[in-house]
């Protein structure tokens, strides 16, 4: 690993670091020590409390997304206090690192409001080392401030599966009244039922394991069935959180005329061939790619008023390849959180 501090290897942090791209099942994170990172010009230091596990951790260790690193410490949904560095946060400030590390500010999209299309941009966990560790360095441009109303633990999940889920739901183009269907009911879903039952939205679920199913239903969704049942009214929008290309077409059968299916992952199975009277009647399928700071910002003053009620299940980070394969097996209820 790379140190700019030659003094920080007598002072080494723990990480879960990954070395080669691997399947889960094989164990592939080091629990190993690291040199503390430092913080350059615009970075701080900052010391994990809470790192959230994500499927796009999962694409990254078994190599679904390209290699922009390696070896690399994964996560991008870290809760931790500034240690030092910057100006914007004084020492012991409670802050979030997303995703979105860094962008280049300059190009066409960002000078549009749409810097989740930089194509200069550096993501946290992929790019540049996340947050499976101890100590993370980020951008303090590119972190929030993380709410009071939440703890560590409960704030983790918001700051990837939930912003995400809140842009997939802008652009499900949704109005109060509508039915919108979910596909894959882990971390992002859980967080997204709740914002859509807040803006008086019907939700119904589509996931194949039963204990996302049970839970979709003690957070509201008012029919929970797998991931081709028929559903038993036509929706309005449908946001798919499970990498599956199957589920398209399933979902395209259960729209209204002119719904949308958004699809809110970073990697998908190929989608299968499917016949044009699926998408006839402007019905259409859209990608969510990262989110801009704005997103991040409305949805974590949104999740605060509301408020959310995040589902943890907690494990030690020596044991992030435990939570991983849990993940990759539907176990996990809500969102799995590693903590240091
Ligand atoms: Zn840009
Ligand atoms: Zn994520």
């Amino acid at each position: 690993m790379e140190t700019r501090d030659p003094s920080n290897r007598l002072n080494p942090m723990k990480a879960a670091v990954l070395l080669n791209r691997a399947p889960i099942e094989t164990n592939p994170l080091v629990y190993t020590d690291v040199p503390i990172p430092d913080p350059r010009n615009n970075e701080i230091l900052i010391r994990v409390h809470a790192c959230g596990v994500c499927r796009t951790d999962l694409h990254v260790i078994e190599g679904e997304l390209p290699v922009l690193k390696q070896p690399v410490i994964p996560g991008h949904q870290v809760v931790g206090v500034v240690e030092k560095g910057g100006t914007k946060f004084k020492p012991g400030a409670r802050v979030g690192v997303p995703w979105l590390h860094s962008t280049d500010g300059t190009c066409e999209y960002c000078r549009t409001g749409r810097e989740n299309l930089c194509e200069a941009a550096t993501f946290t966990g992929h790019t540049v080392d996340g947050g499976y560790a101890e100590y993370i360095v980020a951008r303090e441009d590119f972190v929030y401030r993380i709410p009071d109303g939440f703890d560590d633990l409960a704030a983790a999940p918001l700051l990837c599966a939930g912003i995400i889920g809140f842009r997939c739901l802008r652009l499900a183009g949704l109005n109060p009244g509508d039915t919108l269907g979910l596909y894959g009911f882990g971390a992002a879903a859980h967080v997204a039922i709740q914002v859509a039952k807040y803006w008086n939205i019907k939700v119904l679920a589509f996931t194949r394991d039963e204990r996302h199913q049970k839970l979709a239903l003690e957070l509201g969704a008012s029919f929970a069935g797998g991931g081709n049942a028929e559903s038993p009214e036509k929706l309005n929008a449908a946001i798919l959180f499970a990498p599956a290309g199957e589920l398209v077409p399933a979902a395209l059968r259960n729209m209204k005329r002119g719904g949308t299916v958004v699809l809110g992952g970073i990697h998908m199975s190929p989608i299968p061939q499917m016949p044009y009277d699926l998408i006839y009647w402007e019905r259409s399928i859209r990608s969510v790619a990262n989110n801009t700071r704005k997103d991040g910002e409305d949805f974590l003053d949104l999740a605060a008023k509301i408020p959310i009620h995040t589902q943890t299940q907690t494990y030690r980070l020596e044991d992030a390849n435990a939570a991983l394969n849990a993940l990759k097996n539907d176990a996990i209820r809500g969102a799995a959180v590693l903590v240091p």
